[in-house]
């Protein structure tokens, strides 16, 4: 039996017998002609014969057969045929394309399935209040109204996807995770069943089991009837607070731990971004984060920035070295972060702000608290010693001492302190409060010009009832200037309250104007800070 049976095009019928000997076959199923052959008969030059054949007829094979339908496969020419040896079908087009149509339609009648199982075991429950912003903590309350927006778009019932955003929800996936999960478990997001279906558990048996993946589900807000009016709702009473002045008293309290908390994201995402940018892959730790926690006390966002970007170029260049592998690079940048942050804090750098990446587009959460909630111009420069409150759990019964205990406690907080020297009592003979001042030399080390020395004034303002104004720096100004001999290079104003917004501007623009002498300002929740770390201080005053 012949291998081919050749179909011959009725326009070309002439060649007919060209095509025959060309598609010939041996018993054994090996060509009859070469092609020399069939082109040395009909007089046509060799390397032009397949062409002419593959235009006037093809081959169905009788021995090589669709597995679906049996039909024999064609060819054109024995370039196709050989291929065809290599490369075999089991099924023909047709035949894969039915297939294909049939396992599609198989796949949507199961989805189908799928999804009338989700809407019974997910769907819409009515019940429960729609959550009223002031009553939920800080964190939930900014998390919930981020979820509903994103870009431009606010999703009016239910939301998108985490993993589908275009802005990022939170600076990284872990705090993503852990916020949504938090609002999870307290009921105040429901997963939504037109969630596409990979967000749900399924069982062999292609019901749910009950679980979701929390960044693939959509979600929407308990409460009753339109999902679309709840988070109108919820919008509205987000909007009532949001801003600081409106915050609600528990908001104030859990404020400074969550700004750390965003802070040290934002951190860790540049950190991963910076050394990226190096071809250095790095997944932070809870050494990281503990890292950039404890640089954000002292510096901004921006300035740890400054020392995340040194950081990601040293490690870059320890690896191009060629003694390392890029993990340990990658890892030795944690180490660098934190002994120049314990660097430039004991010899007073003055650390640039940096300012933030395109590759890093400030998160829906971050907007939303920096932005609309703080009212900031630049959040890079925001630092912890401005923080409107105070950190929680680090209060200290101010109230327990009286005006002069407190300038006793600052003289021995001053004297205690490694770089401080020559600390003595500065008596004013004619102070309005007759407060007594601390004055000592304050030694600097610079790794480039040796070491330095300031004359520095602190003082001291036990002040419960009312902040420092702007009057009040300017007086403390005034009254230092007195002491020439020699002048004071920095004035220290160390209260146990606060600073009233004017007054830290007046001392901002003094500074930035090159003002003598410069001000630094000590207020509670810096004090709170140093005192912390000086627990005996703490217990001698009594102070908690
Ligand atoms: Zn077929």
């Amino acid at each position: 039996m012949p291998e081919f049976e050749v179909k011959v095009d009725p326009n070309h019928t002439d060649l007919a017998e060209l095509c025959s000997m060309y598609w010939a076959t041996n018993a054994d199923g090996s060509f009859t002609h070469t092609v020399k052959a069939v082109a040395d008969r009909y007089e046509h030059p060799p390397q032009r014969v397949s062409k002419i054949v593959s235009e006037a007829c093809f081959a169905i094979s009788t021995s090589r057969r669709c597995g679906g339908c049996d039909k024999g496969f064609v060819y054109r020419s024995r370039s196709d045929w050989n291929a065809g040896a290599r490369y075999a079908l089991q099924s023909c087009r047709t035949c894969i394309e039915a297939e294909k149509r049939q396992e599609n339609e198989k796949r949507e009648r199961a989805n189908a399935a799928k999804r009338a199982a989700v809407n019974e075991t997910f769907g819409t429950i009515d019940g429960g209040n729609v959550p009223v912003a002031k009553d939920l903590d800080l964190p939930i309350a900014l998390t919930l109204a981020a979820a509903f927006e994103d870009a431009e778009e606010i999703f009016n019932g239910v939301t998108a996807a985490i993993v589908d955003r275009n802005d990022r929800l939170t600076p990284t996936h872990d705090l993503d995770f852990k916020l949504i999960e938090m609002i999870i478990n307290k009921g105040l997001l429901q997963v939504h069943p037109s969630s596409t279906l990979d967000a749900f558990g399924w069982q062999e048996d292609g019901t749910p089991n009950g679980n979701f993946f929390p960044m693939l589900a959509s979600y929407y807000l308990p409460g009753e009837g339109d999902v679309a009016a709840r988070t109108q709702a919820y919008l509205a009473s987000f909007a009532e607070v949001c801003s600081r002045e409106n915050w609600p008293d528990h908001w104030v309290d859990q404020f400074s731990e969550f700004w750390f908390d965003i802070a040290t994201a934002e951190c860790e995402a540049y950190l991963v971004e910076a050394l990226r940018g190096y071809g250095l892959e790095f997944t932070p730790g809870q050494k990281t984060q503990d890292v950039l926690r404890r640089g954000l006390k002292w510096y901004s966002i921006g300035q740890m920035y400054y020392f995340i970007w040194r950081a990601a170029r040293d490690s870059a260049a320890y690896h191009a070295k060629g003694t390392v592998r890029a993990k340990q690079a990658a890892n030795s940048a944690v180490t660098r972060i934190a002994s120049d942050i314990d660097r430039a804090y004991a010899q007073g750098w003055q650390v640039s702000t940096y300012q933030r990446i395109s590759q890093l587009p400030l998160s829906t959460l971050s907007h939303i608290l920096f932005s609309r909630a703080l009212n900031l111009d630049n959040p890079m420069s925001y630092s912890p010693v401005d923080l409107p409150v105070r950190r929680a759990g680090m209060e200290l019964a101010w109230h327990k001492i009286n005006s002069e205990a407190f300038e006793r406690l600052i003289f021995q907080l001053v004297v205690e302190t490694d770089g401080y020297e020559n600390v003595e009592w500065l008596m004013h003979t004619n102070a309005p409060d007759h407060g007594r001042d601390v004055s000592a030399i304050r030694l600097r080390r610079d790794p480039l010009s040796g070491h330095s020395s300031q004359r520095v004034a602190i003082q001291c303002k036990h002040w419960l009832t009312r902040p420092v104004r702007d009057t009040d720096a300017n007086q403390a100004i005034v009254s230092i200037g007195h002491w020439q001999d020699p002048p004071f290079d920095v004035l220290v104003i160390a209260t146990s309250g606060r600073f009233t917004a004017d007054a830290v501007s007046w001392i901002e623009r003094h500074n930035a104007r090159g003002g003598r002498p410069s001000i630094e300002v000590w207020n509670d929740a810096r004090l709170e800070f140093l005192l912390n770390e000086r627990a005996h201080l703490i217990r001698a005053y009594e102070l908690r």
